[in-house]
């Protein structure tokens, strides 16, 4: 009945799938209270109450037929113009309304940037670990997706491995940072070391590469990191933010494309990037919330309450025996495992604790834990990790 492609889909999808469902049995065994679900990246904080006040400013005050009929495809003016100020004002960069594109979240960007620059056969190149969802973006264009082994040293990218894996068939090149699910801040010196690399290789073969740079935690930085702006250390960068995580809006579907003025044949790219929106079927990002999102652009979530989570967890875990990078940013704790990661996940379950396979991220070896959940999640949550980890001898 279902075309070949979405039968691989739903089968690879399963174990997520699994993952959920043996969230809600547990909690309808054991009591929502005494399952410690660290599986999904769904903030547990609500959004700032200014989002609240824009949106309703936003229908007291505006013209009904206005906020929510057409527009543009790449989104209302006034509030690319006004997002085009902000990114000036905070990076010293010079957009203006023409190098946004209002999109349905990041993913909903991902996959207009990829609708725009693949054709059949091409390569995306990611660095490992990697969002599970990439795989299938780049497949929804019959684009391969190309891993870079992890650099277990420190999760920072590793541009020496990179160089090797680009060829004449490269368009991009993902970059995530904050990183999911490592919870690493791409340092300068990373970038501009994958800069060197990618400027090279676009002369080597004589193509363009682009960065995407997926940017949904970029506000989720702790103890004052600097997360470098992209397009200032390569030209054909793309942008694709999204105020999921950063104001607690993932259902709300918003977020922004950006595509600088001096990325190769930018006004052809920014076009059918307009244009991609409509052919995937969206036609433009959510009007109530882009005139929303206008209004909130100083705002941002409780980075503080991550904060305490952050080291909360790391402190009960790492005094388990457990070995945790200490993340620098989003809210993932990525976590060794002392044994098979998939065996690990699950014995897990027996504690009633669901973590993620590293496996699912091109990594085996290590397990994510979401810990953008309650504070009181985590407390509960550290005698049975201790007990978990005396299960493996820790
Ligand atoms: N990229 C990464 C790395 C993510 O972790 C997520 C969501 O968890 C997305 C993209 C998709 O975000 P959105 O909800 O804005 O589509």
């Amino acid at each position: 009945m279902i075309s070949e492609k979405m039968m691989k889909l739903a089968q690879n999808n399963s174990a997520i799938r699994a993952m959920f469902e043996e969230g809600n049995r547990l909690a309808a065994q054991y009591g929502r209270e005494n399952v410690y679900d660290f599986s999904l990246g769904n903030p547990n904080f609500p959004a700032p109450a200014a989002v609240k006040k824009a949106i309703v400013d936003v229908l007291d005050r505006e013209d009904a037929v206005f906020v929510h009929g057409y527009m543009s495809n790449a989104g209302y003016e006034s509030v690319r113009g006004a997002i085009a100020d902000s990114l000036n004002k905070r990076f010293g960069t010079a957009f203006g309304d023409g190098n946004i594109i209002m999109s349905v979240g990041a993913a909903g960007g991902l996959n207009v940037v990829l609708r725009t620059l693949l054709n059949p056969g091409d390569e995306v190149v990611t660095f490992s670990p990697y969002f599970v969802e990439y795989g299938n973006y780049v497949r929804n264009y019959d684009g391969v997706l190309v891993a870079v082994p992890a650099n277990t040293a420190d999760f920072q990218p590793d541009p020496s491995m990179l160089s090797g894996m680009i060829t004449p068939k490269t368009k991009a090149l993902i970059i995530n940072s904050p990183n999911n699910p490592t919870g690493v801040v791409y340092s300068a010196e990373s970038i501009r070391k994958i800069a060197a690399v990618l400027e090279a290789k676009q002369k080597e073969y004589g193509t363009s590469i682009f960065i995407i740079a997926d940017e949904p935690y970029r506000e989720l930085a702790y103890d004052g990191v600097e997360v470098p702006y992209l397009t200032k250390f390569y030209k054909n960068t793309i942008v694709c933010y999204s105020w999921s995580k950063s104001l607690s809006l993932p259902g709300e579907r918003i977020g922004y494309i950006v595509i600088p003025g001096e990325a190769d044949e930018y006004q052809l790219v920014f076009d059918a990037a307009c244009i991609a929106t409509r052919v995937l079927g969206f036609v433009n990002a959510p009007s109530l919330q882009q005139l929303a999102v206008a209004r909130c652009l100083e705002e941002t979530t409780d980075v503080g309450a991550y904060d305490t989570n952050r080291k909360l967890l790391y402190k009960g875990l790492t005094d388990c025996g457990f070995t945790c990078a200490f993340p620098q940013g989003a809210f993932y704790m990525w976590m060794k495992t002392p044994a098979d990661d998939r065996e690990f996940a699950g014995a897990a379950k027996k504690y009633n604790i669901l973590v993620v396979p590293g496996t699912s991220f091109g990594c085996p070896g290590y397990v994510r834990i979401a810990y953008c959940v309650a504070k009181a999640t985590i407390e509960r949550s550290l005698p049975a990790f201790k007990k978990l980890a005396q299960e493996y001898g820790l």
